[in-house]
């Protein structure tokens, strides 16, 4: 957690300045109005949460007359954390079901950080002392598979792989069985993020999750998205959406963006929580998502 704050503060405290420094100035003219909502938009907030904020903002700050700096921090708080919804469940159903392990299967576009959060999840896992198998399903990026299994040596979790090029249905159904013969708790499984076309992704990753519904229930499907793509990543997680049904995410690289604000437009957009930060490449930097520490992290 202290890593979620000190991570994300260096990244994302440039938005809350700017808007800290506006929302301070004696006279709140639209002109002002207008930069609040350019910060946010660019911040990657989206529209219509954009609005909602300065709507808030604009009514609370009318009510208050004079401000100080106390205040403002206060109303700016309260608007960003209803936007990034503290009610959400971010609870990872990782719980295995008496003997059988808890199936997580891991999906997004190539590239947004899929392997690195797979192993950094494994790592927390083990680190909780659970059994942890992976699944190498992105059978299609000739290194994914030996990029996961070094995660796997690194972390002490078995890897289960199959050919190059081979069918990552199988893959995973190998994965889930031997999690199962092993009384692992948990089985993570990799998958390939070929957006190639809607009805060939939804054809794998249908199947992956059908053949592995044959041996186990899928208790998470994590989506991962890289928070430094924006909107152009958000499209292709709602293709993702289209084709399974997501019920977490994993925000990554936010260390590298100021753009924190994906975290409200994607959780609107998807109408899924956010359960996860990826903070960087290291093992250890991966955070449950907390929308407190978040928030506090934008405004300083
Ligand atoms: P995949 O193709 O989706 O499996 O993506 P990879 O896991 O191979 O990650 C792609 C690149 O992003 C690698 O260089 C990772 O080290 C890097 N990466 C993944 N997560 C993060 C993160 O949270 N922060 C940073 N800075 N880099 C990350």
């Amino acid at each position: 957690m202290v890593r979620l704050r000190s991570r994300l503060a260096r990244s994302q405290s440039a938005l809350g300045r700017g808007l800290l420094d506006l929302l301070s100035r004696d006279r709140l003219d639209d002109e002002v109005w207008d930069e609040v909502e350019e910060l946010l938009i660019k911040a990657d907030v989206g529209v219509a949460p954009t609005q909602a904020i300065v709507e808030e903002l604009r009514t609370k700050v009318k009510v208050l007359g004079s401000r100080t700096p106390e205040e403002v921090r206060a109303l700016l708080r309260e608007q960003l954390l209803i936007q990034v919804n503290p009610d959400l469940d971010r609870t990872l159903h990782v719980q295995p079901h008496g003997e059988r392990a808890a199936v997580v299967l891991v999906v997004g576009v190539n590239g947004t950080g899929k392997t690195t959060t797979t192993g950094k999840l494994a790592r927390v896992l083990v680190g909780d002392g659970k059994k942890v198998v992976l699944g190498a399903a992105d059978t299609f990026r000739a290194a994914a598979a030996d990029q996961l299994q070094t995660w796997g040596e690194r972390v002490g979790a078995e890897t289960v792989r199959g050919p190059e090029g081979g069918d990552p249905a199988s893959v995973a159904f190998d994965a889930v069985s031997k999690g199962i013969e092993d009384k692992a708790d948990v089985v993570i499984v990799d998958t390939a993020g070929r957006l190639h076309t809607k009805t060939g992704l939804m054809d794998e990753l249908g199947k992956v999750k059908r053949v592995i519904e044959k041996k186990a229930t899928v208790d998470e499907v994590l989506l991962v998205l890289d928070a430094t793509t924006g909107q152009n990543g958000m499209r292709q997680a709602q293709v993702f959406g289209e084709v399974v049904n997501i019920t977490g995410i994993a925000l990554t690289k936010l260390d590298g963006t100021a753009k924190g604000g994906i975290v409200i437009s994607v959780q609107r957009e998807l109408g899924v929580p956010v359960k996860l930060a990826g903070l960087g490449e290291g093992a250890d930097d991966l955070a449950p998502f907390d929308p407190e520490v978040f928030v506090d992290a934008i405004i300083g």
